[in-house]
């Protein structure tokens, strides 16, 4: 098969840190869209994957899936992109296309296994799929998105992982107006669930670790701050939520989660830590009828329906735009959650600009 050459930053073993690296990528078939990668955001699934935590990376890891850029060549079949246009990939760049999931808009949840656009088996052209921490990627047109004209493309980049995972369970439990959501963890994924939230029409309170986050949280739409370490303040919060969104990367204890849901409330599991939460009280799911529950990212037409809602409401992701070479740095930061509120890398930097 004919290749193209690509450059990036890889991990190369698990423990190591994240280094240049030179790959190749097909050549763009006639439903293949060439995209130049501008910005790709930084999601702590990428620090997951290249430090092998989840157990299954297969190096070298490219990792990246916020991926913002703009088409520089399209496939002769291609249909509704042109060079030039403005275009984005998230986490997945194929599925089955043909399973129930995949029939139903759902390919995140593919029977056959979706294509995750790093660290799967490359279907087309053999081996493990490099992300966005790179200069360029050939992707099916089915799996491109269209980016708002006038959405600020770094700041949009979350939008791909952060957004759509976030508003696709916030969709699914229709926390709309009226309802009074719980947000744990302000972190790439938690602030967007509290933007996306609040511009539904929700009621938002946002769980934190860290006491220093609460002026961005209510600046980004939260009602109310609930510092998570402050037992008495975790108690005012019982039995008055309707959904909760737990975007945490390390276990915890979900009780007083399940404990601040309302009858019938759920609590939705989206942070993925490498090791298990403590198990819950089952009395606290059986006695009000509680459900603990879990989603993963979006399928491709809501992750479009999610950046038309962004572009109408003027929503992108607050941003710390990074050189590549600052990656390993920034991702020492994440762990220390100390990031406002996601990393974006500037490509420019590969090539110096
Ligand atoms: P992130 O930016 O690092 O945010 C995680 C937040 O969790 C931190 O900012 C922090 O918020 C909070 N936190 C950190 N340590 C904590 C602790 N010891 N106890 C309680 N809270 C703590 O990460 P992210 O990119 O948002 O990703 C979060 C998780 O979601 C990761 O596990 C990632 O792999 C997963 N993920 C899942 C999906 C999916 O499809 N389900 C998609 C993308 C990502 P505070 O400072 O406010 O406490
Ligand atoms: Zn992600
Ligand atoms: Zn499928």
């Amino acid at each position: 098969m004919k290749t193209i050459p690509a450059a990036g930053y890889a991990a190369h073993e698990a423990g190591g840190a994240l280094e240049p690296f030179t790959f190749v990528r097909r050549e763009p078939g006639p439903l293949d869209v060439e995209i130049e990668i501008l910005f790709c955001g930084v999601c702590h699934s990428d620090l997951h994957t290249a430090r092998g935590e989840w157990g299954g990376s297969v190096y070298p890891v490219v990792p990246g899936h916020e991926i913002v850029g703009h088409v520089s060549r399209a496939g002769a079949g291609v249909t509704r992109f042109r060079p030039g246009d403005p275009v984005a990939v998230g986490c997945m760049v194929d599925s089955c296309r043909t399973c129930p999931s995949c029939r139903d808009g759902l390919e995140q949840y593919c029977e056959n296994g979706a294509v995750y656009t790093y660290n799967s088996p490359d279907t087309v052209l053999g081996g493990t799929t490099c992300g966005g921490y790179s200069n360029r990627i050939v992707v099916t047109e089915a799996f491109v998105l269209r980016l708002p004209p006038a959405m600020d493309p770094a700041a949009a980049a979350p939008l791909l992982c952060a957004g759509i995972t976030t508003w696709s369970p916030l969709r699914t439990w229709e926390t709309g107006p009226g309802a009074r959501v719980g947000v744990v963890g302000l972190g790439g994924l938690g602030h967007m669930a509290v933007k996306l939230a609040s511009a539904m029409g929700a009621d938002v309170v946002l769980f934190t670790t860290s006491p220093g986050k609460a002026d961005d949280a209510l600046r980004l739409g939260a009602s109310e701050v609930v510092v998570s370490r402050d037992r008495a303040a975790m108690k005012r919060q019982r039995a008055r939520l309707d959904f909760v969104l737990d975007t945490v990367a390390v276990p915890h204890d979900l009780n007083p989660y399940l404990d601040a849901l309302r009858r019938d409330g759920t609590l939705c599991l989206v942070g993925i830590p490498p090791e298990p939460h403590p198990a819950p009280g089952v009395g606290r799911l059986v006695n009000q009828r509680r459900r603990l529950a879990g989603s993963s990212i979006g399928g491709i037409a809501e992750t479009q329906e999610m950046l038309d809602f962004c572009a109408a409401h003027g929503l992108t992701a607050d941003i710390e735009l990074i050189p590549i070479q600052q990656i390993n740095e920034a991702y020492e930061r994440m762990l220390r959650s100390d990031v406002r509120y996601r990393f974006v890398i500037d490509m420019e930097s590969l090539t110096g600009g």
